[in-house]
């Protein structure tokens, strides 16, 4: 389904993958390990590197102190074969150097290790410290990890300042290392760069001076800077030795960088703290709320946590190279659209700022004080971050952010929607490099925070954040693992094994459904089972249980937390209208009632009756959603609720309401005409009252929450193409088209309105609209509005059009690289007259699309590119194509998702066709 392909984008944009090659270490017996062997443990790495930007190359030297284990004469590290090494030595303490020659190493490309056999020379013994000195060069990567090139904004195209982004495993690509999380080290970086320059490391500088003839330089100094001429136009800056941590952590820059500069005060170190955002001048303008963020929620983690930030600075580098933002220690870097907010963009999307921001400032604790011994630990990290940003302060930065309420939208929906399918359990063995994709998917991030804050939940906030205070003490400086955590927690709880009840939720695939029935007046029976979407899919024999807590509400005002084990209980409960299960949607399950529950709820949603929250009224539409999706309930029950929409003020309950109608018209794509206008009516009808009342711009003061619902119903909006949207949605690409000069556009709108503006403009003009979009994409391909452009191109209702951008995909003329190959993808697949053409023109082309997709993007683009498919034949044909047991895991899930959309066209789309009929005839 489109949605899903969405999800996947968005985990994209939050910027942690890497483009890894295939590695072949051994560590537990499994060849294709990509974990070095422990004979060795690096200490200390004192590293230099000279930045040219103009010739976008680097040169470094370090000096990389270590310590045998075992006794050994073998050192096995990570080094790409981008790394032309030109200097290798191994040094004992008394600084006896062995120059180490063509036959004492071995360099494997495709693992990107480096193997030095020191026989020849020296055995060492357990406990020997040693040194190995490197010197290399290597071109700066225009990809998105690594040491990378970032646009600079306002210069020209030729133009670049450089940053590092290296987790997961992208420091083997810019030096010679140890590169994985445990064991830690300490790191001393040196900088050299054009004088116009400024270098940015995690520390701050402790010293820089211009490079002349007679400056004396230290040793790694003079490595990097023997073949040039020093007059001056070069300056080094060197930054003091960091705290124990890991590589991953790391993090340098250099570039024409400016700064807006701030501070905050730390009551338990009892000192000023300075604050900074670094960009490019013109990219400089929007960060100030960003800065604002960073100064509010330092102080306010301190205290949570009662650990110290313990950095002398925290700085944020913001860069238009990537998306999303990478919280390395002291230094995080953040792409700049993403932290970008202007008065104009209202105040949605400062709440949506204010949580990346928060996200990255938590990881200095979570990730960077304490780290994760292994990837496969890494969900904790995330699911932390996320909690910390979007549950435990979002409420304190703003009362109106409403953080907590869209934890449900952002986090629980969106995994529970991938989770009912073929899945896998939150933690999972990383051993080799196609594992660690999964590392970093939406179960790691979304079903990790979800579960985490349930956690919270039944163990209660302050138990659980005392936990992690004295977590974080423990493992300050040093690598830990979920147990620890777990331990730590426990011993603050009474009567529940807290890893038990973690392990449960963690290392088993999928999750359980409640059936609620009521038996008599005062009595319940409750059955869980796991719940799967695809009917066929079903297996009760495995008898899979969750401790579930019930979360109960039994009479106003009056809850209670009960954990259910079993398949099946009775509960008896005097003086209860209706037993109301997962209230706050805080437990990781979905909830079904039986026809009584039912009434009672649809009742209670339908008037907003006080008996149920924002939240409950729309978990209570998420779950018969997905109900209607597998089968559960007719679909016509959730469309004849939400024609009660009209006045909704929850943004969870739109949410729920918009996804569902997103698919619902993804679903319908190969009906009749007339069956997908009236679904366009019916969709109107229930949007278009409350667009009236909220128009597509923000209004001056309006709050996150209006802000939020406009952003919900805009794509509906603009789909079913309201004349007066579609009139400003043309006026808006026409001025777009004459003024590009301001960075987000003539209008300070978001640009996510901005695209779904120039979608619709396209959707509803002629080949006179497309041209404009086209030429908008061509003139500024790197801009903020490029994406927007480009994304609304797929659009036309136009075959002739939509042939002609699939001929320009094949020649190459539209797009060049990935990101923009996905964009224009998604938007045709996502456009119901062109996803048969585009899905024709995938298969040819697959195995140019997949090369370009390397590894870790290729579950994204196989979900975007078939999951919206619903017939059998198609099912059947990509199975005949893949197999039935494809080696991909994408396809699994594309799989699934067809299956389910048949199943639910052949048992639904006919009564789903007479009640639009029907509804249409009534009006
Ligand atoms: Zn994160």
């Amino acid at each position: 389904m489109a949605g899903m392909f969405l999800v996947s984008l968005a985990q994209w944009a939050l910027g942690i993958f890497g483009i890894f090659g295939p590695s072949s270490d051994v560590r537990v017996g499994s060849d294709t390990s990509i974990r070095l062997p422990q004979n060795i443990k690096p200490l200390t790495y004192d590293l230099a590197v000279r930045t040219d930007l103009e010739a976008k190359r680097f040169w470094g030297a370090e000096a990389i102190t270590i310590q045998a284990n075992t006794e050994t004469h073998k050192i096995k590290l990570h080094a790409g074969c981008n790394l032309d090494i030109d200097l290798m030595r191994v040094c004992d303490v008394d600084q006896q150097c062995w120059e180490v020659r063509e036959h004492n190493y071995k360099r494997n490309c495709e693992a990107r290790t480096l193997s030095i056999d020191t026989e020849d020379w020296h055995v060492f013994q357990p406990n020997d410290t040693f040194v190995l000195v490197f010197r290399w060069t290597s071109p700066i990567s225009s990809g998105s990890d690594g040491y990378i090139l970032s646009p600079d904004v306002g210069f020209p195209d030729t133009s670049f300042s450089a940053v590092t982004r290296f987790e997961p495993i992208e420091a083997r690509a810019v030096f010679p290392s140890f590169d994985e999380p445990s064991p830690k080290s300490s790191w001393t970086i040196t900088l050299i760069g054009r004088n116009e320059t400024v270098n940015l490391a995690n520390m701050e500088a402790s010293s820089e001076r211009g490079l002349y003839r007679n400056t004396e330089v230290s040793t790694l100094e003079r490595l990097l800077v023997e073949e040039i001429d020093l007059n001056g136009s070069w300056k080094s800056t060197h930054f003091p030795s960091t705290p124990l941590m890991s590589i991953n952590n790391v993090a340098w820059g250099n570039g024409r960088f400016n700064r807006i500069k701030s501070s905050y005060f730390s009551k338990i170190r009892n000192e000023t703290i300075s604050t900074a955002v670094y960009a490019n001048l013109a990219d400089l303008s929007g960060q100030n709320w960003t800065l604002e963020i960073m100064d509010r929620v330092t102080p306010l983690y301190e205290s949570l946590f009662g650990v110290a930030f313990p950095l002398p600075k925290l700085y944020w580098l913001a860069t238009p190279a990537f998306g999303g933002g990478i919280e390395h220690w002291g230094l995080i870097t953040g792409g700049s659209d993403s932290s970008a907010w202007s008065e104009g963009q209202g105040a949605a999307s400062k709440a949506t700022v204010a949580s990346f921001v928060a996200h990255e400032v938590a990881h200095q604790w979570f990730a960077n004080l304490v780290t994760m011994s292994w990837w496969d630990d890494v969900w904790l990290n995330e699911a932390f971050a996320t909690y910390a940003s979007d549950g435990l302060i979002g409420p304190v930065i703003d009362e109106d952010f409403n953080t907590w309420k869209t934890y449900q939208d952002e986090h629980v929906e969106k995994s529970m929607t991938l989770d009912a399918l073929t899945s896998h359990p939150i933690i999972t063995p990383i051993e080799d490099e196609a594992q660690l994709s999964t590392a970093f998917d939406t179960i790691t991030y979304d079903k990790g925070a979800s579960v985490l804050r349930m956690i919270a939940e039944v163990v209660g906030e302050n138990v659980f954040l005392r936990g992690v205070s004295t977590y974080l003490q423990k493992f300050a400086y040093s690598n830990a693992v979920g147990k620890d955590l777990w331990d730590q927690v426990s011993l603050h709880v009474n009567g529940l094994d807290v890893a038990e009840f973690a392990d449960a939720w963690t290392k088993q695939a999928g999750f359980p459904v409640v059936q609620v029935a009521k038996l008599r007046s005062d009595t319940y029976r409750l059955i869980q089972a796991r719940y799967l979407v695809k009917n066929t899919g079903i297996s009760q024999a495995n008898n899979q249980t969750w401790p579930i807590p019930l979360l109960m509400k039994m009479t106003p005002g009056h809850s209670a937390m009960l954990i259910m084990n079993q398949t099946s209980i009775e509960l008896t409960l005097a003086n209860t209208e209706q037993l109301v299960l997962n209230r706050g949607r805080r437990g990781y399950y979905r909830v079904q009632y039986d026809q009584i529950g039912f009434a009672w709820m649809r009742e209670h949603f339908i008037s907003r009756s006080s008996e149920l929250s924002g939240v409950d009224r729309a978990a209570f539409l998420y779950d018969l959603t997905s109900f209607a999706r597998s089968g559960r309930v007719p679909t016509v029950d959730v469309l004849d609720l939400q024609q009660y929409l009209t006045g909704e003020t929850d943004v969870s309950v739109w949410n729920a309401a918009a996804t569902f109608l997103l698919d619902l018209r993804s679903l319908f794509w190969e009906q009749p005409d007339a069956e997908q206008r009236a679904l366009d009516q019916y969709v109107a009808g229930v949007v278009a009252e409350t667009y009236a009342d909220i128009g597509f711009a923000a209004q001056h003061n309006e709050t996150a929450r209006v802000g939020k619902i406009r952003q919900l119903i805009l794509p509906l909006v603009g789909w079913v193409g309201i004349p007066s949207f579609v009139q400003e949605s043309k006026k808006l690409a026409a001025a777009l088209h004459n003024d590009t000069s301001s960075p987000h556009g003539v209008l300070d709108l978001p640009v996510t309105t901005i695209r779904v503006m120039l979608e619709s403009a396209v959707r509803y003009g002629n080949e006179t609209d497309w041209q404009l979009a086209l030429t908008l994409w061509n003139k500024d391909r790197h801009g903020s509005l490029a994406t927007a452009a480009l994304r609304s191109l797929g659009q036309t209702q136009d075959p002739a059009i939509i042939s002609k951008i699939l001929e320009m995909l094949d020649d190459g003329t539209l797009v060049d690289g990935m990101i923009p190959h996905l964009y224009i993808l998604l938007s045709l697949i996502s456009n119901p007259t062109a996803r048969r053409p585009t899905v024709d023109w995938a298969l040819i082309n697959l195995n140019k699309i997949l090369r370009l997709a390397d590894n870790l993007l290729r579950d994204t683009v196989l979900s975007g590119l078939f999951s919206s498919l619903s017939s059998q034949k198609d099912l059947d044909s990509l199975k005949q194509r893949f197999g039935d047991k494809p080696a991909w895991r994408g396809l699994l899930t594309v799989y699934d998702s067809i299956e389910v959309s048949v199943e639910w066209l052949a048992r639904d789309k006919e009564r789903i066709a007479k009640w639009l009929k029907q509804q249409a005839g009534a009006e």
